[in-house]
């Protein structure tokens, strides 16, 4: 690979040895390395070790989607009744929300004693 190339990692959140990876790549093989995935999971903690390469990183971007009531969105909600970490889904598992569709939607669901 050339010295300054750019290296795109998508889904970091599955790969165990990200930091190292990322870490080595950029400081000892002199890339440049664009991380895109997710920082948080559906209940907003750390997912994975993504959130680790922050100050490591020269720039952060953290990207926004759209909510269903318009705003920008944040945050995934799981539409699913199941709290692993992991569970890979598209549209079918997942929206977009923004803070606000999230907690009214948490609140709901403890509300009612679902998960
Ligand atoms: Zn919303």
């Amino acid at each position: 690979m050339h010295p300054h190339a750019i290296s795109v990692m998508l889904w970091p959140q599955f790969f165990s040895d990200l930091t190292e990876f990322v870490t080595s790549a950029a400081d000892v093989d002199g890339k440049h390395v664009i991380v895109a995935g997710l920082d948080g999971d559906f209940q907003r903690r750390k997912f994975g070790q993504l959130l680790d390469l922050v100050p490591m990183a020269e720039s952060v971007t953290k990207l926004q989607g759209t909510c269903t009531c318009g705003r920008p969105s944040a945050f995934s909600l799981r539409k699913a009744a199941n709290h692993d970490q992991e569970l890979v889904g598209g549209a079918n598992l997942y929206s977009p929300v923004c803070r606000l569709c999230y907690n009214n939607y948490t609140k709901a669901h403890v509300a009612n004693g679902l998960p």
